[in-house]
């Protein structure tokens, strides 16, 4: 039944918008792909880029994951498979794109993993744990600085000082951080609330998320920013003084 109805849709969509679409898809072919951004979104059913942002094929290159999760850049590069790294690595060496977007999101089952721990349901899987731990540290502090607070509130902490934290990993990839440096990259780290429909972008000079409301947002991380503004830290420092923000 699932599958039949993904095969309904693709009927749709190609009587439906390929058709009015048909000079956008011939120069996505003929061109190739072009696309200014890059969102490292979560693998979560309810939180597709592409919708969020209402954009056309061909408009952003995309890489989801657990958690909206960049690693740490493994220097040097070793054999293992880094599938996030090397879709980065596509994107802004090859397609050099000029944003990057961490677009986390509320009720992140990622994430809540991440906060429950060994206690949590997902703690025998064989990768989640592994691939999450990314943000232990953010979510050690957390726990630690927000200890009495609601788990919910914990998690929502997390999940936001994650998607800083990934952009800070960003920064530890040289050939990333040189086009941030040279002013043809600018990173940014949004979070969405899928409950309320709405869209936050962080703001480094005051480490907060603030509501996006279809105007301009500054980057997190452009030129001559400094990378001591963007500190996970700050966030939760800021989750504890203010609950329930
Ligand atoms: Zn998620």
């Amino acid at each position: 039944m699932a599958l039949e109805r993904l095969l309904k849709g693709f009927a749709d969509f190609r009587l439906g918008y390929y058709h009015d679409h048909l000079d956008l898809f011939e120069k996505l072919a003929t061109e190739g792909q072009s696309p200014k951004i890059l969102i490292v979104g979560c693998a979560d059913a309810r939180v597709d880029p592409g919708i969020l942002t209402q954009t056309k094929p061909g408009d952003i290159f995309t890489v989801r994951n657990i958690g909206a999760i960049v690693p740490p850049a493994q220097i040097p590069p070793d054999e293992r498979q880094h599938g996030t790294s090397a879709a980065i690595e596509f994107a802004v060496r090859g397609l050099e794109v000029e944003h990057v977007v961490i677009l986390g999101h509320a009720l992140c089952g990622g994430i809540a993993a991440l906060v429950d721990g060994e206690k949590g349901a997902f703690a025998h899987y064989d990768y989640l744990s592994t691939w999450t731990a990314v943000a232990q540290d953010v979510r050690d502090l957390a726990l630690k600085e927000l200890k009495g607070l609601p788990r919910d509130e914990i998690v929502r902490a997390v999940e936001q000082a994650s998607v800083v934290n990934s952009v800070r990993n960003l920064m530890g990839f040289p050939w990333l951080a040189e086009r941030v440096a040279a002013g043809k990259l600018a990173l940014h780290a949004w979070w969405f609330n899928l409950t309320k429909g709405q869209l936050y972008a962080f703001d480094s000079t005051t480490a907060t998320f603030k509501p996006v409301l279809g105007i301009a947002v500054a980057p997190t991380v452009a030129e001559g920013t400094s990378l001591s503004a963007i500190k996970p830290e700050r966030l939760i420092a800021a989750a504890g003084k203010k609950p329930g923000f």
